[in-house]
């Protein structure tokens, strides 16, 4: 069966270290001490996600296709036929940022013959600088971009969607796909995204577990829900993976795929997603039915 990931984060500061230091950092460790830190649920997720800034501009041309290759080259590893990785939003005004994230598909497709990518842009809601980056969707979707990603503030509560519509307004003129991830802990924002028109799958959506008006609005307009299991334990969405709702989303006809969240931080590798979800009592025909999901729901 071919494993599909389209969930996944570049985590480029640690792929960045990883790809310039000579001594990489031990992931493994890092992910024992960080479930020390910071208890879960929403603190946990800031802590594993806080992105130091980093200037896009000052990045050598070689280091940023190694980082998308070092990237993809774990995703391939780890079973995936296809993967969809989110990068950074300036990425969009990076030269030639297509070609490089082409290249870096290219030279794993080498190693891993039949492997395939697609690149997301993961938007920032509060950057102030978010119309210009809007205005070179058109040029980003004709590189081959497939697609957004729509983060926002605040995660666990009830967001304002005016921007949002607009971001996602200007990549479904585009021909770009548009993801959000929400309701990672609770159901806010899930009644809000699907009625956006052009919002075609939603990241998480465990909180959804807890509304039958959000179960059957979801069903009811198509969205595929992105699960990823291991993710949704560490960061506390479910206090274990049985009680993950993947099997009643099944159940309520929701469209569902799978995917790794980030590989470096959370130990994650499609294979072990997709045996994860066989753990829940899913059936062989039911993981068909998600890469079949996930082949017809990619952005
Ligand atoms: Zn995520």
């Amino acid at each position: 069966m071919d494993l599909i990931d389209l969930h996944q984060n570049t985590e480029w500061p640690a792929r960045l270290d990883q790809v310039l230091s000579s001594s990489p950092v031990d992931w493994a460790d890092r992910r024992q001490s960080v479930q020390t830190v910071a208890p879960p649920g929403l603190a946990r997720l800031q802590r594993m996600s806080a992105v130091p800034r980093f200037d896009l501009d000052a990045v050598d041309p070689e280091v940023y296709e190694g980082i998308l290759e070092d990237a993809l080259a774990a995703a391939a590893r780890g079973g995936a036929v296809y993967t969809e990785l989110r990068l950074p939003q300036e990425s969009v005004v990076y030269p030639q940022f297509m070609e490089r994230f082409e290249a870096a598909r290219s030279s794993v497709a080498e190693e891993f013959p039949g492997f395939d990518a697609g690149a997301i842009l993961s938007m920032n809601l509060w950057d102030p600088m978010l119309r210009e980056l809007c205005d070179a969707f058109g040029d980003a979707a004709a590189a081959g971009l497939a697609g957004i990603e729509i983060i926002y503030v605040p995660y666990a509560a009830e967001a304002d969607w005016t921007r949002g519509r607009v971001v996602a307004e200007a990549a479904g003129a585009a021909g770009l796909g548009v993801t959000v991830p929400a309701g990672a802990f609770n159901a806010s924002n899930l009644g809000s995204l699907a009625e956006i028109e052009q919002i075609g799958r939603i990241g998480h959506a465990v909180g959804a577990a807890s509304d039958p008006g959000i179960m059957r609005l979801l069903a009811a307009r198509g969205v595929t829900v992105e699960v990823c299991l291991t993710s949704a334990v560490v960061l506390g969405m479910v206090p274990a993976i049985e009680a993950h709702p993947l099997p009643r989303f099944l159940e309520a006809g929701i469209a569902v795929v799978l995917g790794t969240d980030s590989p470096m931080r959370m130990g994650t590798t499609i294979a072990g997603e997709y045996e994860r979800a066989r753990s829940l009592g899913l059936s062989d025909a039911d993981l068909a039915a998600m890469t079949a999901t996930a082949k017809a729901s990619r952005l």
